[in-house]
């Protein structure tokens, strides 16, 4: 298809989820000279740490540089996983077996989290337990996977099991994978109604929620803060941090070590039943063993593929990145070749040197951040446990707090290093290590 013709006539650069549901507009609020609580950033990780510091009784303002929610809590592709990438191996040669355990379970945590969040706060968003299947690319990619199922998990029974080649065809119709393993946990959800749902339970809690306000600047004045915003200045008790993968010149130290890296996804036009019926028989979220994944499922209403993918580090040009993501899905279903794209859009996800999640406190400026593209849950979760922090809820700190949140030389918040580490990482894609 010529790159012309690849886009429908009422294409958009808008994420399909907010043409899906319509966003709540937020009622104009004047901003106050003081907060007890002043959170910096209106994603899930703000908006989870907001319900708990309002509930508590600490005057709370969620102040957003944009609209809330702008950022890549309404761009992503809607899986919940346990949101932690290194092995159990890999974490206990880091921080030790006990360490790693609570680790693993707090991943564990961040998903059940979910569940009771929105059993618990009534919230209209399609959490479903649909399971993910997970794709091999490479065969002995798939001997690995067996392999990890057989040993079974750590900490918990997640019930995983492979399925080989010759039994795909009732998880995924494509031929690109020798096999794949299902963890029937992971959950789908729908990002459109998702943020839209706490905002409103925020606010209803009696958060200030304030958006196209930056925080310009912060300094410590006395036991608390002075927080310099577009709109004028407040002072606030305790500041807590959640910009993610938006994380600017704001607080250079955190900057150092959040590195802000493009993900990239397409909404297909809809097609006919019977093909999604085809390629994509459940309703499971999917993936594969890339370093340089695919993630993609049906729309909530199965009509559409939402497909996604690191197709580039840093374009922002949805035209664009639509074109190497329509490839990369026709290669993995060649009947979707004359399918048209009807909406392409891109968010920077915090990745960290150590593709960890982190949280923590410095005298009173509070930061959880750095969910590497994993984040529906472990945001929600570390907002929440962020937010019960500041509030002086708990007494247990969380493991992710206890970790050290590593930086590199010369590193200040430019990524130069990763268009070589990408073309190595396409290679090892390639080849299969
Ligand atoms: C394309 C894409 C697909 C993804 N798919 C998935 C997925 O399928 N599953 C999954 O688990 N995760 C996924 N993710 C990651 C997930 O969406 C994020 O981890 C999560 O939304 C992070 O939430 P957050 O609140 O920390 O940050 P964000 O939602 O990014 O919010 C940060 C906010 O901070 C604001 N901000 C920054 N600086 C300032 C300032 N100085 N003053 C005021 N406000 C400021 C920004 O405007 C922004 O709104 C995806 C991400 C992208 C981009």
């Amino acid at each position: 298809m010529r790159a012309t013709d690849l886009f429908t006539e009422d294409f958009s650069a808008m994420p399909y989820w907010q043409g899906a549901t319509p966003q709540p507009v937020v009622p104009p609020v004047d901003l106050p000279g003081e907060a007890d609580v002043v959170i910096v950033g209106a994603g899930y990780t703000g908006l989870s740490a907001a319900l708990q510091t309002a509930r508590a009784g600490l005057s709370t303002l969620v102040l957003d540089a944009q609209q809330p929610g702008w950022g890549c809590s309404t761009r992503n592709g809607g899986q919940v996983s346990t949101s932690i990438k290194p092995s159990f191996a890999a974490l206990t040669r880091r921080y030790g077996e006990a360490l790693a355990r609570e680790l693993l379970e707090e991943g564990q945590a961040s998903l059940d989290y979910m569940h009771a969040l929105v059993s618990e706060e009534k919230l209209d968003c399609d959490l479903r337990t649909v399971g993910r299947f997970h794709g091999a690319h490479k065969p002995h990619l798939y001997d690995a996977l067996v392999r990890e199922c057989a040993s079974g998990h750590p900490v918990w029974d997640t019930g995983a099991y492979a399925v080989p080649k010759a039994e795909m065809a009732s998880e995924l119709g494509t031929d690109a994978y020798h096999g794949g393993v299902v963890y029937p946990h992971h959950a789908s959800i729908d990002v459109g109604k998702y943020h839209p749902a706490v905002l409103r339970r925020v606010c209803e809690a009696g958060a200030l929620v304030k958006g196209h306000c930056a925080v310009t600047a912060l300094s410590r004045v006395g036991a608390g803060f002075e927080v310099a915003t577009a709109q004028g200045p407040v002072r606030a008790g305790k500041v807590i941090l959640a910009t993610n993968g938006y994380s600017g010149p704001l607080s250079p130290w955190h900057r150092r070590r959040i590195i802000p890296i493009g993900s990239y996804v397409i909404a297909t036009e809809e097609i006919p039943r019977a093909v999604m019926d085809t390629i994509m028989p459940t309703d499971r979220v999917l993936s594969d063993t890339r370093k340089l994944v695919y993630y993609y499922r049906p729309s909530p209403d199965r009509k559409r593929v939402l497909f996604g993918g690191r197709v580039s580090l840093s374009e922002t040009d949805p035209r664009k990145s639509a074109v190497k993501l329509h490839r990369d899905l026709v290669q993995l279903f060649p009947e979707l070749k004359a399918t048209r794209v009807s909406q392409s859009w891109m968010g920077f996800v915090g990745y960290t040197f150590d593709t960890m999640a982190h949280c923590g406190e410095d005298r009173g400026l509070f930061h959880a951040m750095g969910f590497c593209g994993s984040g529906v849950g472990m945001a929600s979760y570390l907002g929440m446990r962020t937010g019960r922090a500041a509030a002086g809820l708990d007494r247990e700190r969380s493991a992710f707090s206890r970790i050290s949140f590593p930086t590199r030389p010369l590193y200040a918040g430019n990524p130069w290093f990763l268009a070589p580490s990408v073309l190595v990482y396409r290679l090892r894609d390639r080849i299969g290590i």
